[in-house]
């Protein structure tokens, strides 16, 4: 039986990535900062329409150094419908997460309950493009500004989106973007930051080189959180092919769209107008009582036949094993149900047609 995995990672061809690292073995100049970090970076400021853009060894070091970057103390308010990775990095921070329910359509951050969250201990939110649906960016502006908070983005699902002409890295103080093999653009592992201040961006950098603004002083307690320049070879020929990545994915998102649509009991993200999407997931809300089977059954159902779907994002974050009962005291009855309903089918440039409509007839039978 053919496998069918819930993704695949594009590759550039075998020659484009060799004649790319033929200049490291010439200079052997490996990692910290080299020709390909510079010239990756300063590609990635012109396609993310960022002004700055720090690179990291992944994205989830990018999101915990970016916060540490901001100084911030106490509590910090953020979606628990994400990667792991996002609620790991406050915590590491030292600093108290805060649970915010989510959408109903979108599954991004309620803006409406953000304010009754606040309290005089409030830093900052850690808001999270899901699945590249963009949050309420100017909601969540407006509330910072009258509160003197903090905002940064997790735009790990966002590469390459933007919001009405903008690009989703121009957004609050910090956004942050994963590179790692399974996202839309990778450069293996990989991640960066963008931002607009320049004294931000020092401080930023320095905690990616453990702390060091110079061989001498030694300002921050930093991290080694580094791009090599293998990784950023990888990237630099991915970056060439991305909208044709993009274009491959939209053509598998349109065909599961319109095999999947108006079927009683499968709800599926809205597309809206003023987003350009880059088609990163593909989830599928599940009704037991409306479609008959619930999220499980029809993951085993596929997984019976080599179809391997992946439950993004379930549990909630703040059920994680390793939170224990911490924060057991929030209520966020949306995102535990979508959560226990979701299943994100496989979606990848190169699925093809035919495996799509494999997937769907499993589905609809
Ligand atoms: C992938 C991901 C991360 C972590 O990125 P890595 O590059 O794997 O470290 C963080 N947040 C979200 C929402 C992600 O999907």
């Amino acid at each position: 039986m053919k496998k069918i995995n819930v993704t695949q990672s594009s590759m550039p061809v075998f020659e484009e990535y060799i004649e790319e690292i033929k200049p490291i073995f010439e200079s052997r100049w490996l990692t910290n900062m080299g020709e390909k970090h510079n010239e990756l970076t300063k590609q990635l400021q012109n396609y993310l329409g960022a002004e700055n853009v720090s690179l990291f060894c992944n994205g989830h070091l990018a999101l915990e150094t970016a916060i540490q970057a901001l100084g911030l103390s106490g509590e910090v308010i953020t979606t628990p419908f994400t990667f792991i990775s996002t609620t790991h990095a406050i915590v590491r921070n030292n600093l108290a997460p805060v649970f915010c329910d989510i959408n109903e359509d979108d599954y991004t951050i309620d803006v409406s309950k953000i304010e009754d969250l606040i309290t005089e201990k409030t830093s900052a939110i850690v808001a999270v493009h899901v699945y590249g649906n963009l949050c309420d960016v100017g909601a969540i502006e407006k509330i910072a500004k009258k509160h003197g908070l903090k905002v940064i983005y997790d735009a790990a699902h966002s590469f390459g989106q933007t919001y009405n002409g903008t690009g989703a890295a121009a957004f609050g103080d910090v956004s942050i973007f994963s590179f790692h093999a399974t996202k839309v653009f990778h450069s293996i592992e990989g991640g960066c930051a963008c931002y607009s201040a320049a004294d931000y961006g020092k401080k930023l950098d320095a905690i990616r080189n453990f702390g060091m603004y110079s061989q001498e002083d030694i300002g921050e307690v930093g991290t080694n959180g580094k791009m090599n320049e293998f990784s950023a070879a990888m990237g630099i020929c991915n970056l060439r092919h991305i909208e044709d990545e993009i274009n491959k994915r939209k053509r598998a998102v349109i065909y599961y769209r319109n095999r999947l649509k108006n079927i009683k009991g499968i709800k599926l993200c809205k597309e809206k107008e003023n987003i350009k999407y880059n088609y990163a997931y593909f989830p599928v809300v599940f009704d037991k009582c409306k479609f008959g089977k619930d999220r499980d059954e029809v993951m085993k159902i596929l997984a019976d036949n080599g179809v391997f779907a992946r439950k993004y994002f379930y549990p909630i974050t703040p059920k994680a094993e390793c939170y224990k009962d911490e924060f057991l005291q929030f209520s966020l009855p949306i995102a535990d149900e979508i959560s226990k309903n979701v299943l994100t089918l496989p979606l990848y440039a190169d699925i093809t047609e035919e495996e799509i409509e494999f997937i769907c007839s499993l589905i609809l039978r």
